[in-house]
């Protein structure tokens, strides 16, 4: 494909940085992903924890953090390009080396100034991951209808929380968990949704199941069994009290666009192997590529991939400029995670059997590629999110 694409005039700003990550995914992730399973299953954690801290140290994990918290202080629309070209990489590992659910949390930016030296400085080096546990059993896009509690001691003192967590991921390696409950102060009066932060060593918490992904990925059941923290564990403080609604909006929306950009790499990546095997396949005397219903999924493709990643770029060049809205980062990730999905499934129907072989980059991406219409919010509560923000409902 060209490289002088429309979406090339929205690159032109962070080029050269997205280019540096590439070479790097390229001279040292590649040649440690040949070594992976060929079913492309979650890479060992070691070798997870490696990929992250080598990516920090040259500046690219944590990118949008500011430097005196140990990051490179890159505008935000600059990560967002890396996370495009980590998909685009089709390097299973690429992922990894950018902060992701396991990495620095915009939660803990409202930390205390004890909890940012404790856990979001570590997570910015790379040296520490976490985990969030905001899904329960049945408070899943409803997220904030919570049961789990965290009740204050009479004296004002301790929490203890008690509920059950699920769908939550790393949370058999992560350091800390972010754990997200419904407030209720002495005398019972609901508090709101509020945001603690704990080691996975904390007494009384466990895990319970463990649940595999189509890809491969690990998510976790966590138990809370009337943990005891101090008081010192909500995030911000006292103000932090009830406030994991407002804190989250914007950490929401940044995630998403990250996704986005992501799902956008995956769908590039994938087109350029359709095209390629389009070009070269043989079928009835003719490369399959002079077929018009061979070029409908591979044009159709390029159109929407081109238009989902200029709404991404745009969306997060509009964080850098100060603009955070919820609908935007909703619009983009609607918009991008559904494109990718389809535009795997098509570049896999160009391979015929081929693609569709375990082994295959479009057999694994075409599992993988799934879960991006559900996490950090589902297609449909995108689409109530940007009904709202219109208006309606
Ligand atoms: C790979 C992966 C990683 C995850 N990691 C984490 C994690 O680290 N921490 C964590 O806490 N959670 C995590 N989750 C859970 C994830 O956040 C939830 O799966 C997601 O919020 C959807 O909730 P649910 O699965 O309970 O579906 P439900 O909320 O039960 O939804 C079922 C269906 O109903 C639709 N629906 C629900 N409400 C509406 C509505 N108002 N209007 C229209 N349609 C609606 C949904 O869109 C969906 O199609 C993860 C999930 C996956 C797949």
């Amino acid at each position: 494909m060209s490289t002088t694409t429309p979406s090339s005039v929205l690159e032109a700003e962070h080029r050269e940085i997205a280019a540096a990550f590439t070479a790097f995914v390229h001279r040292e992730l590649v040649p440690l992903a040949a070594e992976l399973p060929e079913d492309g299953g979650m890479p060992p954690a070691e070798l997870r924890a490696y990929v992250r801290r080598r990516s920090a140290k040259l500046g690219f994990y944590s990118g949008d953090h500011p430097e005196e918290l140990g990051g490179s202080g890159m505008p935000f629309s600059a990560v967002v390009m890396l996370h495009h070209a980590a998909g685009r990489s089709g390097c299973p590992l690429a992922p990894y080396a950018l902060a992701g659910s396991d990495g620095p949390s915009p939660l803990l930016r409202q930390g205390t100034e004890q909890q940012i030296e404790q856990y979001l400085k570590p997570l910015v080096r790379g040296e520490a991951t976490r985990c969030l546990a905001l899904t329960e059993p049945n408070a899943g896009s409803d997220a904030l209808h919570l049961t789990t509690t965290a009740r204050r001691d009479a004296d004002g003192g301790d929490w203890v929380l008690s509920g059950r967590k699920t769908f939550v991921s790393n949370a058999g390696h992560a350091d800390f968990v972010i754990v997200v409950a419904r407030a209720v102060d002495g005398d019972g009066k609901d508090g709101g949704p509020t945001a603690f932060v704990m080691g996975m060593d904390v007494p009384r918490l466990r895990i319970g199941q463990r649940y595999e992904g189509m890809s491969g990925e690990e998510l976790y059941e966590l138990v809370l069994d009337e943990v005891r923290l101090p008081a010192g564990a909500v995030i911000g403080g006292e103000a932090g009290v009830g406030a994991a609604l407002g804190n989250g909006i914007d950490s929401l929306s940044r995630g998403r666009l990250v996704v986005a950009a992501m799902c956008n790499g995956i769908a590039e990546y994938a087109l350029e192997l359709g095209v390629a095997y389009a070009r070269e396949r043989k079928a009835f005397g003719e490369r399959i590529g002079a077929y018009q219903h061979v070029q409908e999924h591979l044009v159709s493709s390029r159109a929407e991939v081109e238009a989902a990643k200029l709404l991404t770029l745009a969306c997060a060049r509009l964080v850098d400029d100060g603009v955070e809205a919820p609908e935007n980062a909703a619009l983009a990730k609607l918009t991008s995670s559904e494109t990718a999905v389809r535009v795997v499934d098509r570049a896999l129907q160009v391979h015929g059997a081929t693609g569709w072989v375990r082994g295959h980059p479009l057999e694994f991406l075409y599992r993988y590629v799934r879960m991006m219409t559900i996490i950090e919010g589902t297609s449909e509560i995108q689409k109530v999110i940007v009904a709202r923000a219109m208006g309606l409902g």
